[in-house]
């Protein structure tokens, strides 16, 4: 790249090595981990049931800790909708076969896509001829999208009486249906979207083994673990600092269709536990609309940095002044840390900042330099690739994705290499002390008490409630 950063001590390529230890961590990091990467989902998906009966175990032992509810008592596995994306799980185990269902009149025919099916199959199943799918596709552009088959979906149709389709409908997701009806015209497809309800759900869990599978057991999504991972990644180091006995309450808002949570909104306010320290944050929308989270007492959560740029990562190399080089095999400083996690995970900006460089970096190989005002600058070495709309001479906010963990340049194994500097000089990143953002402005704090305190109130008291009931 031509863009080179100035005034900054040359950048020295150096290289990592995981421990096999790692691999062991690393399962249970894939836990933890949404990689944007269609064959990294799928990994995920995989490693979802790595679990091992050990752990299993413990944690059914330790299951009464955990307890959760929301406003209206709906138990809500639904970690589980928000991952069907791709597979369907939910609706998998119906498929096995096409089943022709006549339970409801006698003109109304059901059927489940499964493998190989297409929409002349379907047809010939509920005894429709093949010129029935040409007709509705010619008569409607639109008709096309029941094309889209997916596996494990139930296409309703309804049949005149001389056994003529007469309208065909398909639920293709929580919230929407697609369907054809026949008029004189032909055929008229129709999108029907379901407009969620939204209420607030409080949810909170005990951490017995990894934070991911206490939240899944808590009943909570992975985006909404993320985004409480995201709440407090200033004040903890989720690398390194979760422990056994570490707890949560979080009251979010969830999107609910006919009784069933279909996907969850922001949180609104949230209490972690860590090492006996608990943390608060709520979020407030100020005057000018703009929402962000603080603590109870009204002072940011946001730092001006973020401690670790890789949630759920393992440090696998400290800074270090001398130190055994890999590969190289040579004593050589090392000026960054190593978080090591599965290739795809996220990698975040540590504060806003303008980009030096987004591409490949010698021994760093894909790499992403950020300036941050005039004092500091952050690298990260190694990426497998950049996230859409990062490029040099762009500008990045903090928290946003720049691109994935890899191995690129002079590596031996996934992980993200980052550097802080303070006015060109390489310093510990894990021994910074953080810059605060702005705390609630006075013309406001009235107004951010207002809407606190009730939510404040209200985990303390969903929280005794559950634990009461989970004691009897
Ligand atoms: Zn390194």
């Amino acid at each position: 790249m031509t863009t080179e950063p100035t005034k900054a001590p040359p950048l020295y390529p150096k290289t990592h090595l995981l421990a096999a230890s790692g691999i062991a961590a690393l399962l249970s990091l894939a836990l933890l981990v949404f990689p944007s990467s269609d064959v990294e989902a799928k990994k995920t998906t995989l490693s979802l049931e790595l679990e091992s009966p050990a752990e299993q175990l413990t944690q059914d032992q330790d299951a009464a800790d955990v307890v959760q509810a929301t406003n209206e008592a709906v138990q809500s596995p639904f970690a589980q909708i928000e991952d069907a994306t791709e597979t369907a799980p939910q609706t998998a185990e119906a498929a096995p076969a096409a089943v022709v269902e006549q339970k409801k009149e006698p003109n109304h025919r059901e059927v489940i896509v499964s493998k190989g099916d297409t929409l002349s199959t379907l047809f010939a199943k509920v005894g429709l001829p093949s010129t029935a799918v040409h007709e509705m596709l010619a008569s409607d552009k639109q008709a096309k999208q029941f094309t889209q088959l997916k596996h494990g979906q139930k296409l309703e149709f309804e049949l005149s009486s001389d056994g003529q389709l007469s309208s065909l409908h398909s639920k293709v997701s929580d919230l929407e249906t697609i369907s054809l009806n026949k008029s004189a015209k032909g055929y008229a497809f129709k999108r029907t979207t379901t407009k969620p309800t939204v209420r607030s759900a409080y949810v909170h869990g005990v951490i017995n083994s990894s934070l991911s599978q206490s939240a899944a057991r808590a009943g909570m999504s992975h985006s909404l673990t993320m985004d409480m991972a995201s709440v407090f990644g200033y004040d903890v180091d989720f690398a390194q600092d979760i422990r056994q006995g570490d707890e949560f309450d979080v009251i979010y808002e969830q999107k609910v269709v006919n009784g069933k949570p279909v996907g969850n909104g922001p949180i609104l306010s949230a209490r972690f536990t860590n090492r006996g320290k608990t943390y608060t944050a709520v979020r407030y929308t100020n005057k000018q609309g703009n929402s962000s989270y603080y603590t109870a007492e009204g002072n940011s959560m946001r730092k001006a940095f973020i401690r670790t740029p890789v949630d759920f990562a393992r440090i696998s190399s400290r800074f270090s002044m001398g130190r055994k080089h890999p590969i190289l095999n040579k004593i050589r400083a090392h000026k960054g840390v190593d978080y090591a996690a599965p290739r795809g995970t996220p990698i975040k900006a540590a504060g806003d900042g303008k980009v030096l460089l987004a591409g490949r970096r010698g021994g760093y190989g894909n790499t992403v330099i950020i300036q941050h005002g005039n004092t500091y600058r952050t690298l990260y070495g190694h990426m497998q690739g950049f996230a859409k709309g990062v490029k040099t001479g762009g500008t990045v906010k903090q928290g946003q994705v720049i691109g994935y963990i890899g191995t690129t340049g002079l590596s031996t194994g996934p992980h993200l290499h980052y550097e802080f500097q303070v006015n060109g000089v390489h310093v510990d990143p894990l021994g910074q002390k953080l810059p605060m953002a702005d705390p609630i402005a006075k013309t406001e704090r009235a107004r951010f008490q207002q809407q606190s305190q009730p939510l404040m109130a209200r985990m303390d008291q969903e929280k005794a409630t559950l634990l009461a009931s989970s004691k009897r």
